[in-house]
């Protein structure tokens, strides 16, 4: 059985964490391969290294004087050092070579990913594992992404050689012989792809909490935690705002079939959230998740007849391309067809797009919405259950809160409910009473 442990920044944020990490994989002999993030914040208001780092090559790159910045995060290192009690190890030499880089050929990427790269050191120290480069092993292709093939086979052959190591998130080897990163978050695309590099049995992703969130727990308090979450459900939530690990950590370990388990460092006993192809595992509920964002605008499309004229829809969507826009949603009825924009990207060429559909289609009107906010009611379980929809609109109807659109998506895995800015916090909270918390009492009574 072989683990891959990730450890986000608040993982690792200070010596007191790192104890905690190191107790948590020597409790496990099978955890065999650690990617850790650079430290976090310590407490709230606290700076990232990462962002620390990000400032001082600003500061660099303007020619400014960087060394006191340069100082804080040397400091950030030096008492995560001393309280490790590791005497006889330093990290001197990386940071001439850091100040000496920054004064002569300063590097956004290099400069960021050194939080990464100097907390794998000394974490590779603390446990007595192998460090190895993650310059070394990932690596990036002419135009900026992830080189797979090269990777995969560099990384599995390492990871066979070394035994247990220490492998840096976030950053990897670019076309150019320079360091380069992924984007921000992208620790947790190193931990998947060193799984898919060992064949991992399980990619474990260590953070702050206990697992993922039936709802954003800034609008419901101490939500449920979501058991198990399909990579398909995963995705509609993320997509909808939930944030659990970075879009781009699903690919490496979907691919060959490598669960990801979210845990938490400080309450390590906890479950955690179970991320897997597919399952059996009933969910705890009919839904498995709720997540929303604000912020949408609407374009109402009316035309008499339009189910007969063919090619009425490309043209409309001709107008939104020809702007650069994107569109999130398309639901449409007799007669009708709704476009569903960001309002922030739309905002600014409505009347262009307007034009547009009007000189392209020639519809009996147009018109637009804005404010709208989008909530989606994630579940693998309302395939095969009745009433979902008609207790999520009740629940809503009870709740005074008018519903803009709807949108089932054909998997049948979600719903897609717009509702007025001003409503989202509480349909949230109502959907939540009525598929979590009445659900729950049911169970109790
Ligand atoms: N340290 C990087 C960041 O703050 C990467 C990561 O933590 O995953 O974005």
């Amino acid at each position: 059985m072989i683990k891959v442990v990730k450890f986000g920044g608040s993982s690792l944020a200070n010596a007191e964490q790192f104890k905690k990490v190191k107790a948590i994989i020597e409790a496990d002999e099978s955890r065999v391969f650690v990617v850790p993030s650079a430290p976090g914040r310590r407490f709230s208001g606290d700076d990232k290294v990462t962002d620390l780092l990000i400032h001082m090559y600003e500061t660099a790159e303007k020619g400014g004087d960087f060394s006191a910045e340069l100082e804080v995060i040397r400091g950030r290192f030096n008492e995560i050092i001393e309280g490790l009690e590791l005497s006889d190890f330093s990290l001197e030499e990386e940071f001439r070579e850091i100040g000496q880089m920054l004064q002569t050929d300063p590097q956004k990427d290099y400069t960021a990913s050194r939080g990464e790269y100097l907390n794998g050191k000394i974490l590779a120290r603390y446990l007595g594992y192998h460090f190895i480069d993650s310059r070394e092993v990932i690596f990036f292709n002419d135009e900026g992404n992830l080189n797979s093939y090269k990777t995969e086979k560099v990384m599995s052959q390492r990871l066979k050689e070394c035994g247990r190591a220490v492998i840096p998130g976030f950053y990897g080897l670019g076309k150019d012989g320079n360091v380069k990163t992924f984007s921000r978050g992208g620790s947790d695309v190193t931990g998947s792809i060193v799984a898919q590099g060992c064949r991992a049995d399980v990619y474990e992703n260590w953070t702050d909490v206990s697992g993922c969130m039936v709802a954003d727990p800034r609008i419901i308090k101490n939500p449920d935690v979501i058991r198990y979450v399909t990579y398909r459900e995963l995705r509609e939530l993320s997509y909808m705002g939930a944030s659990v690990l970075h879009e781009d950590a699903i690919f490496p370990v979907r691919s060959c079939g490598i669960p990801i388990n979210i845990k938490n460092t400080n309450a390590p006993e906890d479950e955690g959230t179970w991320i897997v192809e597919s399952t059996c595992q009933k969910p705890d509920h009919l839904i498995t998740g709720i997540a929303g964002k604000k912020g949408f605008c609407s374009v109402l499309i009316i035309k008499s007849m339009m189910n007969a004229e063919v090619g009425f829809g490309r043209k409309v969507l001709q107008a939104f391309e020809d702007n650069g826009i994107s569109f999130e949603h398309m639901p449409s009825g007799i007669d009708t067809m709704t476009v569903v924009v960001h309002e922030d990207e739309f905002l600014h060429k409505e009347q262009k797009v307007v034009s547009a559909i009007h000189r392209l289609s020639s519809p009996d009107s147009v018109e637009i919405e804005s404010n709208l906010a989008l909530i989606a009611v994630v579940g693998r379980g309302m395939r095969s259950a009745s009433g979902t929809a008609a207790r999520l609109f009740t629940a809503l109807a009870d709740a005074h809160i008018n519903i803009r659109m709807i949108d089932q998506g054909s998997s049948e895995l979600n719903i897609i409910v717009g509702v007025e800015n001003k409503d989202f916090e509480n349909a949230i909270k109502a959907i939540y009473n009525t598929f979590v918390t009445s659900d729950h009492n049911e169970k109790q009574d």
